[in-house]
């Protein structure tokens, strides 16, 4: 099964898409984590993302998509996987289609986001950053999710919800079907 689980940042993608992981005993592949150890490594590529992520921006499509289509390719993606963060436009999903049997997304308000964001104080954790990310969010990564609700595969979770309460919910909804 090859299961997407998307949203807004700070909603919660992460945790939910590592429970999930545990719970279907499928590798969970972390796209921001993936991106975030490409630019530390400091090659050409690495630096691109470095740049991207200091402006709050999406990393560039092909490097992206060659990243996700290299991970999904290895042999213990074969039964499938869980996907946190790609695609987060339409034009990504045009450079690789992961083939997603079901679609999850997050749902909160930017200010619940914001909230959580400030809290949890990673470097890119700024509110001009948010703010930004936030943006990126409504105007790229939403239509990709009405592309999904178009082809029936998409399923909206209230991200507000306790994390035990959201994985639960996530889990019955798998099990329907
Ligand atoms: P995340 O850890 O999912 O919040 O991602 C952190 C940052 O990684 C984002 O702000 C983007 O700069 C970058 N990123 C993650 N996923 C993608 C993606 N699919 N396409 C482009 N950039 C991404």
């Amino acid at each position: 099964m090859r299961i997407l689980v998307s949203g807004p940042t700070g909603s919660g993608k992460t945790t939910q898409a590592t429970l999930l992981s545990k719970y279907l005993r499928l590798p969970f592949i972390g796209v921001g984590r993936m991106l975030r150890d490409e630019a530390e490594k400091g090659t050409n590529n690495g630096l691109k993302v470095q740049i991207a992520m200091k402006k709050g921006t999406l990393v560039d499509d092909a490097v992206v998509a060659r990243v996700v289509k290299k991970r999904v390719g290895l042999p213990d993606c074969q039964d499938g996987f869980i996907m946190d963060g790609f695609p987060r436009s339409l034009s990504q999903l045009k450079h690789f289609d992961p083939n997603y049997d079901h679609v999850f997304s997050l749902d909160i308000s930017d200010k619940e986001a914001a909230k959580r964001l400030l809290k949890r104080g990673r470097e890119d954790d700024t509110p001009a950053l948010i703010k930004k990310r936030l943006e990126i969010y409504h105007r790229f990564t939403e239509p990709v999710l009405s592309w999904y609700m178009k082809k029936g595969i998409l399923d909206k979770v209230n991200g507000e919800m306790r994390i035990e309460k959201v994985h639960q919910t996530i889990k019955e909804r798998i099990l329907k079907k």
